[in-house]
């Protein structure tokens, strides 16, 4: 038996990236999914390609009804809503604080945190009465430290943590867990769209951003989409049934904290020795 055989989601931003990985995995797994996007195109390719256990929904995160029609949809549909992926997402307005264009900040928060709360918001009416139900929604390591996004980028995804942890006291009672993800560097358009690469240029783009980043985490590579889906799968499972109000940095260890080296070279440059040549803190 697959992992999600018989579950029922509904992933937005699920034409591209993350959503995408997540999609595809999900339908690996035996779930039925609606893909909640703004991409008609892309959205009616994906649908068609995984076939009938998938449908697109064009669906702005931002504006009620929408998210209200694709989890109507789901239920419509299949008769019942399991995991709420709240994932759509883009970079948002960005730059100094002192520049920053009000209107475009609104829009930002709007896909953002307005959003995930709507998702959450008809996930749980629906999750509730089937006292069932797993909310899994897509924040950042830039909620959790700074220096990983712009402003308000950040505050949106630190404010999707806080909102995940709060909607999980409330939920868990009728069995309905709430969590998010918080991923490091992964490749995907979100790097590409506001440069205005499509297709091709955008795949190669962003093949040259994940290079860009490699060496950064620990492990020495960026992420890929499938990391995300494979931790959004695990919470959308039966196997999380006892995980709720938590975030999980899947970020190959960049927020795990620095690598010790630096400190030791620095010391090294305030008193003049070379400590690279020799053995590491600990094993002299
Ligand atoms: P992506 O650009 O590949 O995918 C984002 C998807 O969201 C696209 O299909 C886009 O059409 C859709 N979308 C954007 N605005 C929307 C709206 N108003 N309504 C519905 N759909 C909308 O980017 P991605 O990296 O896969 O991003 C997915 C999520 O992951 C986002 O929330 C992003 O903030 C988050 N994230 C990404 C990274 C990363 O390094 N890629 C890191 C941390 C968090």
């Amino acid at each position: 038996m697959a992992r999600l055989d018989g579950k029922v989601a509904v992933i937005t931003g699920g034409a591209s990236g993350i959503g995408e990985g997540t999609l595809r995995l999900f339908a690996e797994e035996g779930a039925r999914v609606v893909i909640a996007d703004i991409q008609d195109e892309r959205g009616q390719q994906l649908a068609e390609e995984l076939g009938p256990s998938t449908t697109y929904l064009h669906t702005d995160v931002s504006q009620e009804e929408q998210v209200q029609g694709a989890v109507r949809l789901a239920v419509d549909k299949w008769g019942r809503l399991d995991c709420m992926f709240n994932n759509a997402g883009f970079g948002g307005v960005s730059g100094p604080i002192e520049l920053t264009d009000m209107a475009a900040y609104d829009t930002t928060m709007a896909v953002l945190l307005r959003g995930v709360f709507l998702g959450i918001k008809h996930a749980a009416g629906v999750m509730k009465e089937q006292r069932g139900g797993s909310i899994v929604s897509t924040a950042s390591i830039a909620g959790m430290q700074a220096g990983f996004g712009p402003h308000a980028y950040s505050a949106a995804k630190a404010a999707v943590i806080h909102l995940t942890r709060s909607v999980s006291v409330e939920l868990g009672e009728f069995n309905v867990r709430a969590n998010a993800v918080c991923p490091g560097v992964i490749g995907t358009n979100i790097f590409t769209t506001p440069f205005g690469f499509t297709g091709a240029a955008a795949d190669a783009a962003v093949r040259k951003v994940s290079d860009a980043f490699a060496d950064w985490p620990p492990m020495k590579r960026s992420g890929m989409p499938r990391d995300i889906a494979e931790a959004v799968a695990w919470l959308a499972s039966d196997a999380s049934a006892y995980v709720t109000g938590q975030h999980f940095a899947i970020d190959g260890g960049l927020t795990a904290g620095r690598d010790i080296t630096e400190m030791r070279d620095r010391i090294g440059r305030a008193y003049g020795i070379d400590f690279s040549q020799m053995p590491p803190p600990g094993q002299q």
